[in-house]
């Protein structure tokens, strides 16, 4: 029998926490994780809807296949955590896009039959039908969409169930930051940021967007990741007071998504912007996201407001994920962008299995990391 990898994992958000869960579940191989701070990045702050169909972007559509199967994978997720006695917070139910001005119903029947070259399973709802499914909508609201194949996680939930299962199932997690990684012959050797000197076969880089950071990757990471800043609202109404469906709406052009917890917790988001690493919450952001909010969902008014926070999507140039092996026992598993939680669960599971099997699964090989070396 060959002995297993001693695999080390940079980064415990919900990517690294991820692939630590399903290396100890699904092959047995209890990785070190090591993070100053696992709570401290984009997999808190998001408000983990499990989007396909809503994310599929005219250009993207090679994203869509994996976002899919994304989605079906969260369903084996919910199971796999259950089944390990943790919270998944999956929730299903579907989601909405309700036109909530009246110059927004053309642009949902754009959408509406950009989804249908695409094949995806989408239900067109007059305004009443909408209201039907969902009664939480304002009386003033227009024609939606409904699917059944977006959904949600509590990504908080989430996260913290991923990281308890590989812990529970023998991986360890040391709080400190990885400076540099270099191999040394066939053993990788990592040097945290007091010095310390931590050696595996095989390490795992997955940093969020600060995975660029670190000496010793390949040079094409130094500009392969950009922060967009996104700021969100959690809100907490009376259990039952608030919508029980995430609802999309467009009012006047604008996107504002709003996802309900079952514990009452609601959150909307979210801005997107492009000015490096500024963590200030902006009132005026905050403004137009309640504004929005109103618009769709009126009661929320009456909620309470409960904490607004920023934090940044790990984009890259063309708006994939990187991930794959970069060199030889080196592996990326960053870039996730604006679909990190709903990407956690089949990259996962991918960066697991090639990890584990020195293969590459079908369907990540477009994800390589390589693709970078061409455009830097
Ligand atoms: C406002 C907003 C809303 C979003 N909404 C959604 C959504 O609804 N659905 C969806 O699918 N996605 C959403 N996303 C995207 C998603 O949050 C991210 O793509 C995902 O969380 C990225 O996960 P990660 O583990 O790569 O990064 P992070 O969660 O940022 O984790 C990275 C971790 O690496 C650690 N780290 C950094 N440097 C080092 C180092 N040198 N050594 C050791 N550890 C290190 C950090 O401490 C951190 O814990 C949203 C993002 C934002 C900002």
């Amino acid at each position: 029998m060959t002995a297993l990898p001693k695999v080390a994992v940079v980064g415990a958000g919900i990517e690294g926490a991820g692939a630590a869960f399903y290396l100890t579940t699904k092959h047995g191989i209890v990785p070190s994780l090591f993070d100053p701070d696992p709570y401290s990045g984009a997999s808190q702050v998001a408000a983990g809807m499990l989007a396909p169909v809503a994310e599929a972007v005219y250009g993207e559509e090679r994203l869509l296949e994996m976002m899919l199967e994304a989605a079906r994978e969260w369903t084996r997720l919910d199971d796999a955590l259950r089944a390990a006695g943790l919270e998944s917070g999956y929730r299903g139910g579907g989601s909405l896009l309700v036109a909530s001005g009246a110059n927004d119903v053309a642009e949902i029947e754009r959408t509406y039959a950009y989804y249908q070259r695409l094949g995806l399973a989408v239900r067109r709802l007059r305004a009443a039908e909408a209201r039907e499914l969902e009664p939480a909508l304002s009386p003033s609201s227009g024609p939606a969409l409904y699917t059944e194949i977006d959904n949600q996680v509590d990504n908080r939930v989430a996260h913290r169930s991923l990281l308890a299962g590989a812990l529970k199932a023998g991986a360890t997690l040391e709080n400190r930051r990885v400076a540099e990684v270099s191999r040394r012959g066939s053993t990788w050797v990592l040097i945290d940021d007091q010095g310390g000197e931590h050696r595996a076969d095989k390490v795992v880089i997955a940093a969020g967007v600060r995975s660029g950071e670190i000496e010793g990757l390949p040079s094409y990471m130094k500009k392969a990741l950009r922060p967009i800043r996104g700021q969100v609202l959690r809100l907490r109404s009376a259990p039952g007071a608030g919508p029980s469906l995430v609802v999309r709406s467009l009012w006047d052009g604008r996107l504002v998504y709003v996802v309900p917890r079952t514990s009452g917790e609601v959150v909307i988001g979210a801005s997107a912007e492009e000015v490096g690493f500024d963590a200030t919450r902006k009132a005026r952001s905050t403004y137009e996201l309640l504004r929005d909010t109103f618009k769709v969902l009126p009661g929320l008014g009456e909620a309470d407001l409960e904490e607004v926070n920023v934090g940044f999507r790990p984009g890259t140039a063309d708006n994939f994920p990187i991930l794959g092996e970069a060199e030889p026992g080196l592996y990326l598993d960053t870039g996730h962008f604006r679909h990190g939680i709903l990407l956690a669960s089949i990259t996962g599971r991918w960066i697991a299995e090639a990890v584990a099997h020195d293969k590459v699964p079908e369907g990540m090989g477009q994800f390589a990391p390589q693709r970078l070396e061409a455009r830097s």
